[in-house]
This record gives C-alpha cells, sequence and structure tokens, in this order.
C-alpha cells in the first residue's frame, strides 16, 4: 500500500504555508522515488466555516488512516468570539489526544547564516543544535482533578494535578533515547525532583530506562537551573526530555535562540512513530494573504516527517541542506530579512528550496 498523508492547511498563513510545503514534497517525492501520496481535509476555522465544528469525523477519519499528517496552523480573530469548546485550537488538541500523540520533538537548530537574528551573541549560539523531547499528553495539563472551587471562608482556589504513570515516564524515555542514539548521544532530563514527587518518580525512572542505553550519557537537570543554562550555554545540551509543563516553556525558550518562530518545526509523534508534523508558530493573522510569510518552518517540518515517519533520512537531509543553499544565496523572507540580504515573499522562498533540490 502506499504511504499517505494527510494534508491541514487550516487558516490565516496556513494556506500560503503549505502550498510551497507541497511543492517541497513533491519535488523530493518524485526525485527520491518515495511513493508518497497526500490529500488535503479542513481543522480549524475553515472547518468551522465549513462543517460548523473544528475538528470534523471525516478529518478525525483520514488521519486516523494516514501515516502522516501535516498541519501548517489554524485559528484567527474571525473564530475568537465563537462558543469556546468548538474554537479552532480545541480541534488541535482534540486531534492531537485521538491520534495520542504523546511524543513532542522541537528541534532548536542555528542556521549560521542567521546568527545575528538570534537573541543572545553569535559565540554562544554558533552550531546550535540541541532537541527537545516533551511529554505532550499527560502531566499537569491533563490531570485530574482540577478545577476552581469555593473554599468554606467562601474563598475561592484554583488547582491542578501533575500526574504521569510510570509507563508514561518509560515511553516518553525511550524516545529521548533512541533519538539521542541517532544523535550525539547525550540526554539530560529536567525535573524538579527536590520539591516535586511526580517529578522525583520522572527521574528515577529515566535513570532505569537509561541503564538500556549505555552509550548514552544521561544527566539530570533541575527545571530552574536547565532555564538558566539554556541561555548561558546551550551548546552543553544535546537531547533534553522532560514533562508536559516544564516542555512548553523550555522548547519556546530554546526556540528564540534561534531567531525565527518561522524557522521551527516540530513532530508529534505515537508509540508507532505516527506523526502530525507542524511549524511551531501559529497562524499569524497580522500577515495573513499577503504573501510574505516565511514557509521554511512548514517546509523543514516536511523533512522532520520524512526522517521520522518514512525513515527517508536522506531525502530529509536534502531539503535541509536546500534550505541551507537558499540561505547561502541571501534569500530572506521579512521576519529574518536582516541588512545586505534579499527580501523574498513566500513563494519565491518556496520555489527557490524547489530549485536547490
Ligand atoms: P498561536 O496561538 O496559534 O500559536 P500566536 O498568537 O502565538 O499563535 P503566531 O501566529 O505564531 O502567534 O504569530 C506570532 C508573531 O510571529 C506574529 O507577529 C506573526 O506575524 C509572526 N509569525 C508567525 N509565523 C510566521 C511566519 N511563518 N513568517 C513570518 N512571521 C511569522
Ligand atoms: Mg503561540
Amino acid at each position: 500500500m502506499s504511504k499517505h498523508i494527510v494534508i491541514l492547511s487550516g487558516d490565516g498563513i496556513g494556506p500560503e504555508i503549505m502550498a510551497e510545503g507541497e511543492k517541497v514534497l513533491a519535488k523530493v517525492n518524485e526525485r527520491f522515488n518515495l511513493g508518497l501520496s497526500w490529500s488535503h481535509e479542513l481543522l480549524g476555522g475553515c472547518a468551522i466555516d465549513a462543517h460548523g465544528v473544528p475538528l470534523p469525523d471525516q478529518t478525525l477519519e483520514a488521519a486516523r488512516k494516514a501515516d502522516a499528517v501535516l498541519l501548517a496552523a489554524v485559528g484567527g480573530p474571525k473564530w475568537d468570539t465563537i462558543e469556546r469548546s468548538i474554537r479552532p485550537e480545541r480541534g488541535l488538541l482534540k486531534i492531537r489526544s485521538e491520534l495520542n500523540l504523546f511524543a513532542n520533538l522541537r528541534p532548536a537548530i542555528l542556521y549560521p547564516q542567521l546568527a545575528s537574528a538570534s537573541s543572545l551573541k553569535p559565540e554562544i549560539v554558533a552550531g546550535l543544535d540541541i532537541l527537545i523531547v516533551r511529554e505532550l499528553t499527560g502531566g499537569i495539563y491533563f490531570g485530574q482533578p482540577r478545577g476552581v472551587r469555593t473554599l468554606e471562608n467562601g474563598e475561592r482556589q484554583g488547582y491542578n494535578t501533575d500526574v504521569y504513570s510510570e509507563s508514561e515516564i518509560r515511553r516518553i524515555a525511550h524516545v529521548a533515547f533512541q533519538l539521542a542514539m541517532q544523535r550525539n548521544k547525550k540526554v539530560c532530563s529536567v525535573d524538579k525532583a527536590n520539591v516535586l514527587e511526580v517529578t522525583e518518580l520522572w527521574k528515577e525512572i529515566t535513570t532505569e530506562v537509561g541503564k538500556e542505553y549505555p552509550e548514552v550519557q544521561l544527566s539530570h537537570m533541575y527545571v530552574d537551573n536547565a532555564a538558566m543554562q539554556l541561555v548561558r550555554n546551550p551548546k552543553q545540551f544535546d537531547v533534553i526530555v522532560t514533562g508536559n509543563l516544564f516542555g512548553d516553556i523550555l522548547s519556546d525558550e530554546a526556540a528564540m535562540l534561534t531567531g525565527s518562530i518561522g524557522m521551527l518545526p516540530s513532530a508529534s509523534l505515537d508509540q508507532q512513530k505516527k506523526g502530525m508534523y507542524e511549524p511551531c508558530h501559529g497562524s499569524a493573522p497580522d500577515i495573513a494573504g499577503k504573501g510574505i510569510a516565511n514557509p521554511l518552518a512548514t517546509i523543514l517540518s516536511v523533512a522532520m516527517m520524512l526522517r521520522y515517519t518514512f525513515n527517508e533520512g536522506e531525502a530529509a537531509n536534502a531539503i535541509e541542506t536546500a534550505v541551507g543553499k537558499v540561505l547561502d544565496q541571501g534569500l530572506r523572507t521579512a521576519d529574518i530579512w536582516t541588512e545586505g540580504t534579499k527580501k523574498v515573499g513566500t513563494q519565491e522562498m518556496g520555489e527557490a528550496v524547489v530549485a536547490a533540490l
């Protein structure tokens, strides 16, 4: 059976950047003879407009049957006033949990051509290549009980529960160690084991899993220190593995080391490495329809999809190399433009990557 991808262009800049992602996909499919096919479905605001819900059954069914899902971005001001339970973002959370995408991979790679766009000094970030592995379907974002209750004295109290079972920790730890084996063989597990029991268990289980990967060097770091080390000396890290809350915060912090959010892809994987791939940024309604959005995060998401779901490392490398080439040529969308480089639009950038391939 052919390997199938469901494409969700979504809202805002989504259709513009996905058009370029698709051109790149078509090019590598042909050049590397990958035998991939793809089709389009609706998610987010466009699905609300067409069917009244952000995640129509047809989209969910197609995504379940597919080998991978490629998503641009969802949401926008048009849908911000509708009832909370059917907003575009709910469709996104629902598809992630329905597909059981528990492993969120967010690489933070600095392209040397963009060193001056980083928030840090060039010598601190030059050559940066780290991978944050965030647990995505557990922890305090999903733990029960949760809510806001009224105490006897009439005061209200908000509460959430941070829970991780051994099996949840074990499976995300395996993902991190396996990825480290393909990289520089270092895993840093981030916790707050000195204060939180749930992360004490996290530390214990990651240590246990680490024994199955004797080649990988495992370290543990408290989250406050990790946040500091990421801006002090980020290159000490290879793979960082952590829970949902800490991963959310640290991955955004790491993203800023690389310059623009318009450059960063992500992958969310299930146990079988079926995945959903999407840029880290949102639907950017402020620039939608102008043809100026950076398509590279989406294009690099295509590369991650080829590497992690389809095991086509060579094709993935080719895309990443092509992106490096267009940056070498001095082409920049507005978000990464600096003095002396050539400003191009979404389409010109996408087509330059295709040409470089
Ligand atoms: P979400 O809640 O969906 O993550 P957000 O509110 O975090 O969305 P984004 O949509 O990511 O916001 O946009 C944040 C800023 O980054 C905006 O100014 C937007 O124009 C810019 N931006 C986002 N993506 C791109 C891109 N691909 N190219 C250029 N600029 C972008
Ligand atoms: Mg955001």
